[in-house]
């Protein structure tokens, strides 16, 4: 069974986020548990809270189906001591909340050097603050998202997601979430059966499906390698639905969060019934 959403909005409150996907006809989600582009936020309330899981509970929404995504200020392999300290207590906020809401994973990009350090170091510094939010925390799961490599941005290479994996020390606590349109972007073929199947090979070969906790499903703006992060509806960007046809009928896909973050939110509704009837 395949469970798709959106990243649908939280403004007015988290409680509002399973309310915005019921209505889209969503049976998943993702959210953001804090205002994405500020590094302060005011903690969630207790009523906040009490709404989020009643509401979750109403519209049918468990938490391995809903997907929270930390703020994109966050940088846990941040080169300089001012930046990784302020990233690594963020990410920690971040952590803290999706366990005050019950949520049992989190999704965020892994970082990057900004070209200050070399990528080794970079990956090295994005497992380690890993490892000390997971030692402060309980029951949430860091789900590594793979980038578009744009920039000095790391985590584009199936090798380097194993790299941070290797170095998390409670493994049972690390995951993945694979986005089509970033895949696309970093180099890895989609298109065609061939290249969705090797694809997929060299990620169970290099990673593992068993740490696969969740998707983006994408299109694509930018061609295949391009390093370009220009997300696109489905099948009207470069990587086109017959991708997404692939993926719906692959059981390696089910049962895990399947997340639209396409550009036009007023066609996710008919976005995820496309998916449906495919
Ligand atoms: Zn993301
Ligand atoms: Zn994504």
């Amino acid at each position: 069974m395949k469970y798709i959403g959106a990243h649908v909005s939280a403004s007015g409150g988290v409680e509002n986020a399973p309310v915005n996907a019921h209505d889209i006809g969503a049976k998943a989600f993702a959210l953001f548990t804090r205002n994405q582009r500020q590094w302060k936020s005011s903690p969630l309330t207790k009523s906040s809270i009490q709404r989020f899981k009643e509401n979750c509970e109403k519209f049918g929404f468990e938490a391995r189906h809903i997907l929270p995504h930390d703020s994109y200020l966050i940088n846990l392999g941040h080169p300089e001591q001012e930046g990784l300290d302020k990233s690594r207590e963020a990410f920690l906020d971040e952590m803290t909340r999706c366990e005050q809401l019950g949520l049992d994973r989190l999704n965020f990009h892994p970082g990057g050097s900004l070209g200050k350090i070399s990528d080794e170091a970079c990956l090295e510094r994005i497992a380690e603050s890993i490892n000390t939010t997971l030692d402060k925390t309980h029951g949430v799961i860091a789900v590594i998202e793979n980038t578009a490599g744009q920039g000095t941005n790391l985590g584009f290479k199936f090798e380097q997601i194993r790299c941070i994996i290797d170095l998390v020390e409670d493994k049972s606590r690390v995951g993945v979430c694979i986005d089509t349109c970033h895949s696309f972007a970093a180099g890895y073929d989609l298109t065609s059966d061939a290249a969705f199947n090797e694809t997929f090979r060299h990620f169970d070969e290099t990673i593992g499906f068993q740490y696969l906790k969740a998707m983006h499903i994408n299109d694509s703006k930018k061609g295949l390698g391009s390093r370009v992060d220009r997300h696109d509806s489905l099948g009207k960007g470069t990587l086109g639905l017959e991708v997404f046809r692939r993926l719906m009928h692959d059981p390696r896909f089910d049962d895990i969060p399947l997340i639209l973050e396409t550009p036009d939110e007023t066609i996710w509704k008919e976005e995820i019934q496309l998916l449906y009837s495919l």
